[in-house]
């Protein structure tokens, strides 16, 4: 049968995308390769969030296609994803190699068009159309990857599209309007991997606090995005919930209550603020000022002490002033993040802000980044370090990425810690004692908190 190699940039809904389309193929009895090197298909899954994703993944197709066409001549290439989905046949037109271009609301048709392809019956297929009840379609896991072992934590997708059109970001035209599934579809979903040993569950969504917005009316106060985390709660066996990425604008009362209600709904939250300034939030069109990002802040802190706090933050925004940029700056240190990634401002084609007068000069851009990473650098540092000494409950996951004679968990606050174990304490929840901290990583041992 045949082999495939997919490889993903950009966010969590990529990467579960991704996942989605590999256990398609799986199902159809392709094998997943472990490189371009050896798969008779090459699948980019692209991100269009930045120009940066974009070269990155047209920079990668390139040299995957001149070697392959060397060593591997009946190779098949596709792009998937965001990228596909802007730029469509563009893409052939440009890489004339390109076998497959398939767009953001046609995952589920991967399978079929790569059976076509490989069978000789269509020679290329650009397929960006939209499709109803598509965001019902990316439902299929593969729990057990290439991994030796069961995976413990999972994703789940509960929506596509984003309606917010942040004057900055390409999302809304490479994912389309918000469409939201089924509660009822999506517990089930969740179900089955309880079943199947997963005992935490990111729900996922572009803005995923939108979950529902026009098709589930508000019950008792309770928006559709909180009546979706009360459904999941009460499944048995599930230990922990999480969800990537929400709005500030989706943190009411009744989301802040929710944390205070419902213990399986850690205390993690990751709020993108964007900026520290009113006039460039403005200008962003976030629909938030920085008073009531604050607020969103001190009520959740109320509600969960010791919650986690990450943001998403852009630098050098279409007319951002120096005093813009001292209010952003400002305002991480006064709510003291976690940690939050930083973005320098990318230029995206035909939104609002690509056409604001102002833009500013890579170099201001550059300062001001590396201004604000010190800055967050320096309060996660701090942060962590307040973890030294504590007692701290994780989920393990599984061997750490970098050293695999250590085991990596993640505290109910989001945090990694590594310790020395084996895959015996795979999924297990575990009382760790943190014994020192590395980069925005915490290092513990379970022997002490054991004895
Ligand atoms: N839910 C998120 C929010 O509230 O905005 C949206 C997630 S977005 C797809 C991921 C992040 O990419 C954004 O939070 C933003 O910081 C960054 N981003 C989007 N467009 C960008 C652009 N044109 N330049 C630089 N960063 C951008």
């Amino acid at each position: 049968m045949p082999s495939v190699y997919i490889k993903t940039y950009g966010c969590q809904m990529n990467e579960r995308d991704s996942e989605a389309v590999a256990a398609q193929l799986v199902a159809k009895g392709y094998t997943l390769a472990a490189s371009e090197h050896v798969a008779d298909v090459v699948l980019l899954n692209t991100c269009s969030v930045r120009d940066n994703a974009e070269q990155t993944a047209l920079n990668k197709m390139t040299s995957v296609i001149g070697l392959g066409r060397k060593e591997r001549p009946g190779q098949i290439y596709g792009f998937m994803g965001c990228m596909a989905q802007s730029r469509g046949k563009e893409l052939i037109d440009r890489l004339p190699d390109i076998d497959l271009v398939l767009g953001t609301q046609k995952f589920h048709r991967a399978a079929e068009y790569l059976d076509d392809l490989l069978a000789g019956k269509r020679d290329k297929i650009v397929d960006t159309a939209e499709e109803q009840g598509s965001e019902g379609t990316i439902r299929e896991h593969l729990l057990n990857g290439n991994a030796k072992e069961k995976s413990v934590t999972a994703f789940v997708s509960i929506m596509q599209g984003c309606n917010q059109y942040c004057t900055f970001c390409i999302v809304p035209y490479t994912r389309g309007e918000e469409r939201s599934r089924t509660i009822s579809d999506i517990v089930a979903e969740c179900r089955q991997l309880i079943l199947q040993g997963v005992r935490e569950i990111t729900l996922l969504g572009q803005i995923v606090t939108s979950f529902g917005k026009r098709d589930i009316p508000l019950r008792d106060g309770k928006s559709a995005f909180v009546q979706l985390i009360e459904a999941v709660h009460e499944i048995e066996g599930l230990e922990r919930i999480r969800f990537t990425s929400p709005h500030p604008k989706g943190y009411g009362d009744d989301l802040v209550e929710a944390y205070a209600r419902l213990p399986k709904l850690v205390e993690s939250a990751h709020l993108p603020v964007q900026s520290g300034s009113d006039r460039v939030l403005k200008l962003m069109h976030r629909g938030y000022t920085r008073e009531r990002y604050v607020e969103i802040i001190r009520k959740l802190r109320a509600a969960r002490p010791g919650i986690g706090i990450t943001s998403d933050i852009i630098v050098g925004f279409p007319g951002e002033t120096e005093a813009d940029f001292e209010e952003t700056l400002s305002l991480c240190r006064e709510v003291e993040f976690d940690n939050a990634y930083l973005f320098k401002y990318s230029q995206r084609k035909d939104t609002p802000a690509a056409a604001m007068p102002d833009q500013l000069p890579e170099e201001v851009i550059e300062e001001r980044h590396a201004r604000l990473l010190e800055l967050i650098n320096e309060i996660g540092k701090r942060k962590y370090e307040t973890f030294v000494g504590r007692k701290v409950q994780i989920l393990v996951e599984g061997e750490s990425r970098r050293n695999s004679a250590r085991m990596s968990g993640r505290t109910r606050c989001n945090k990694i810690v590594l310790f020395d174990g084996g895959e015996r304490h795979r999924g297990e929840l575990m009382d760790l004692k943190v014994t020192r901290t590395g980069s925005f990583t915490l290092y513990g041992d379970p022997a002490i908190v054991n004895l």
